[in-house]
């Protein structure tokens, strides 16, 4: 009998305590304090991202016939960025507080009237979070009661920064010293970091941290067609980091400031159908996130009103995710028409079009774009694997243990082997004989230390899979040994033939 006690209210502390306590996560550049937006990865969370990268990269490109991989540089051309429109256009709408000197995205600073018997007494204002409006009719009684405002307060309106009109900016408080007078009107601000390329740091040397890894497939596409033996349609698939300074990282590593991203561009034909591909698109890459172990419940789709869209996209539809901090982006799915390789061949005076053999024609292919963070998978499953459960020992007694209940496919450990004694040479050669033959294939852990139950709940906190145990029945009977799971905490006997197929089974 078990209970799951840990409650989304503090599913997130947590995690990242977690993260922190078992070496997945750690802040960056901690000792000096760290610095806000950007993470390290530990031991354990190095593997877990590493097998959420293989496990995308296997599926996505080597086990398809039409995608092809590349690995493109993190600074490029300026005029890349030019073409692509990020250096004018890749922007976040951002608000200054000339006081505190903090600074707010607009469309995430909230505020509303004060409104008291139909006239307007005042404003307050919030940052977003999953109760926004609450926390403005808090705020609004708030002000109503410590003011001493007598009459009956309406429902507040909430509106975000960049809707407001500029003669009620000096009226809004600033969220950081909750007086009114020191936002300043929302402006456009570029979220590109820029660097200089080579030994002169004049205006000719600028260039950028890539903000997306995308348009390395776009400015390569030439290069790939005349190199890659592809045809229509193929998609051509990069794994790498990407630089966005984000005015208000947050939420641990969901909004950071130095991420990863696994992107892949559908070249498809100018006649094809792509809303079908879309389609088809969308819903691979939802059946992709569950066989890596999200439930399919945590999972909906957003398609984005086409009033948002860019002009020249046809149509965009995110995968969303149920975090602990409300429903988000996980993975983008755009139909970008061939905006982008139109907009290199301008830029560069180097056609991007394609012969194609099958309708003899020449074009300028039309794309499908699935692009996800890596961070955002690995904060998604975190989120969705753990658990407290209250379990009975081996004597009845009660107690916790931490679970984190990972697909056997990006479990940072797949197997960890104890001898049942540690001071029993015959036992701890036997386990040491099998921990070193697991791990020529896969991620093993050998432990020796403490009680079993102890060892157990020391994998269960990591997520590892299974565990075995080689005891006295072992060496001196039919070479079996204990495999204990970690869901249903069961035991079975097993040989190591039966391990390998289970493994070999599971994990790839
Ligand atoms: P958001 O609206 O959340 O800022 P976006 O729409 O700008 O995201 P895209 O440009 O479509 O994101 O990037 C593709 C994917 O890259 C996102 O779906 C997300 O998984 C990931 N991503 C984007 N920005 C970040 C970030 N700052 N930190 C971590 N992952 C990110």
């Amino acid at each position: 009998m078990s209970t799951q006690s840990a409650t989304s209210d503090n599913l997130m502390e947590a995690v990242v305590s977690l993260a922190k306590r078992r070496g997945f996560v750690f802040q960056s550049s901690e000792i000096y304090g760290g610095l806000n937006g950007f993470f390290d990865y530990g031991p354990l969370g190095v593997e877990l991202k590493k097998n959420i990268r293989d496990a995308w990269w296997r599926d996505m490109v080597q086990r398809r016939d039409d995608v092809v991989g590349i690995e493109t540089s993190i600074i490029m051309h300026p005029k890349v960025w030019q073409a692509s429109g990020h250096v004018e256009g890749f922007t976040d709408p951002l608000v200054d507080c000339k006081v505190s000197k903090q600074r707010f995205r607009a469309d995430q600073l909230f505020f509303s009237p004060v409104n008291v018997d139909g006239k307007i007494v005042g404003y307050v204002s919030v940052l977003e979070s999953e109760r926004t409006t609450e926390d403005l009719q808090q705020a609004a009684e708030q002000f109503k009661r410590k003011r001493g405002i007598q009459g009956e307060l309406a429902a507040v309106q909430p509106r975000d920064m960049t809707e407001c009109k500029p003669d009620e900016i000096a009226l809004i408080p600033s969220p950081a010293t909750g007086e009114p007078g020191s936002l300043t009107p929302p402006r456009a601000f570029n979220m590109m970091f820029e660097t200089y390329v080579g030994a002169l740091r004049d205006a000719s040397a600028v260039s950028y941290l890539r903000p997306e890894t995308a348009q390395g497939m776009f400015v390569d596409f030439k290069n790939v067609v005349d190199t890659g033996r592809v045809k229509l349609p193929f998609g051509i698939a990069q794994i790498g980091k990407s630089f966005r300074n984000e005015i208000t990282p947050r939420n641990f590593i969901f909004r950071s400031r130095e991420f990863e991203q696994m992107e892949m561009e559908y070249f498809i034909h100018e006649d094809a159908d792509w809303a079908k591909c879309h389609e088809e698109w969308i819903e691979w890459c939802r059946r992709w996130l569950i066989s890596i172990g999200l439930p399919e419940s945590h999972l909906s789709l957003y398609t984005h009103p086409k009033e948002k869209l860019s002009f020249y996209s046809k149509g965009t539809v995110d995968i969303m995710f149920r975090y602990p901090f409300g429903v988000q982006e996980l993975w983008g799915i755009a139909a970008r028409g061939n905006y982008d390789l139109n907009q290199h061949a301008q830029a560069s005076g180097k056609p991007q079009d394609i012969f194609d053999e099958a309708s003899k024609k020449k074009f300028v292919p039309h794309v499908i774009e699935p692009a996800v963070g890596v961070d955002r998978i690995f904060l998604a499953v975190l989120c969705a694997a753990y658990a407290e459960e209250e379990v009975k020992d081996e004597k009845g007694a009660v107690e916790k243990r931490t679970v984190l209940r990972l697909s056997p496919r990006i479990a940072p450990v797949k197997v960890a082997v104890f001898p049942l004694l540690k001071n029993k040479e015959a036992l701890v050669g036997r386990a040491r004989e099998l921990h070193k033959k697991l791990q020529r294939r896969y991620a093993a852990f050998y432990d020796d230390a403490g009680a079993i139950g102890r060892r157990y709940r020391r994998q269960d906190e990591i997520g590892t899979p299974w565990c075995v145990t080689i005891d006295f029945d072992t060496i001196e009977k039919d070479g079996t040994f204990t495999l204990r799971e970690r869901d249903s905490m069961q035991q079975r006997r097993i040989d190591e033939g039966e391990l390998m197929r289970l493994l070999d089974e599971s994990v790839y």
